[in-house]
């Protein structure tokens, strides 16, 4: 799978610094700059440290099953459209050579609720689903908001049982103007992300 992020620092060159050097003990396997500007820096072959602690489906060393993109991103400005179509290119490449589906790119955040929040409510996930490379809720009819908490781990969100924080996670991606309880759109879109990209239960899980 692939995971995105944001740098959460000042400045693409900043941000190569840091995960260049070894005594931070994080890695990722390329870096987006604002103007679009690629950096490789582990082959994709290699296991980069990006993820952490977490889990996504079946799969809870994330690390070792996923390529990790860092978007130079400062957490809250939007993404600049160079950029946006620099990750395109990008995904599009990694998803042909490891057979990677759309439903397996997914934020830190996804797999890492309460501990992590990037890419953020100002990521475009719906600009990156329309290009076929991430999913996005199309046909959403109103649903039972006691279906919310099953479906979620049926897509994938399996890290945590907390309703809060699913919650949170979820609209964060998929519906960040909404606010107040789960309601019945939220468990309608989590239906149909889950009826259409049903998580594989039998993914490698070590
Ligand atoms: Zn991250």
């Amino acid at each position: 799978m692939v995971v995105l992020h944001y740098t959460a620092m000042q400045s693409a060159a900043a941000a190569r610094d840091t995960l260049c050097n070894p005594a931070n003990e994080v890695s990722a396997h390329y870096l987006i700059a604002e103007s679009g500007e690629v950096m490789s820096l582990v082959p994709e072959a290699l296991r980069a440290w990006h993820a952490g602690a977490g889990r996504w489906g079946a799969v809870t060393d994330v690390n070792s099953h996923s390529i990790g993109i860092e978007i130079a991103n400062d957490g809250f400005s939007p993404f600049a459209a160079p950029q946006m179509d620099a990750l395109a290119d990008l995904l599009k490449g990694i998803n042909a050579r490891w057979g990677i589906r759309p439903e397996r790119v997914i934020g830190h955040s996804d797999m890492a609720p309460g501990r992590k929040i990037d890419p953020g409510a100002r990521f475009d996930w719906r600009r990156l689903a329309r290009m076929g490379f991430a999913v996005w809720p199309e046909e959403v009819a109103s649903e039972n908001p006691e279906f919310f908490a099953p479906r979620m781990r049926s897509f994938g969100y399996t890290a945590t049982d907390d309703a809060d924080l699913l919650l949170s996670v979820f609209r964060m991606r998929f519906r960040p103007w909404a606010t107040g309880p789960l309601d019945e759109t939220d468990a309608g879109m989590i239906t149909d992300l889950a009826r259409r990209f049903p998580v594989d239960v039998n993914a490698a899980s070590t």
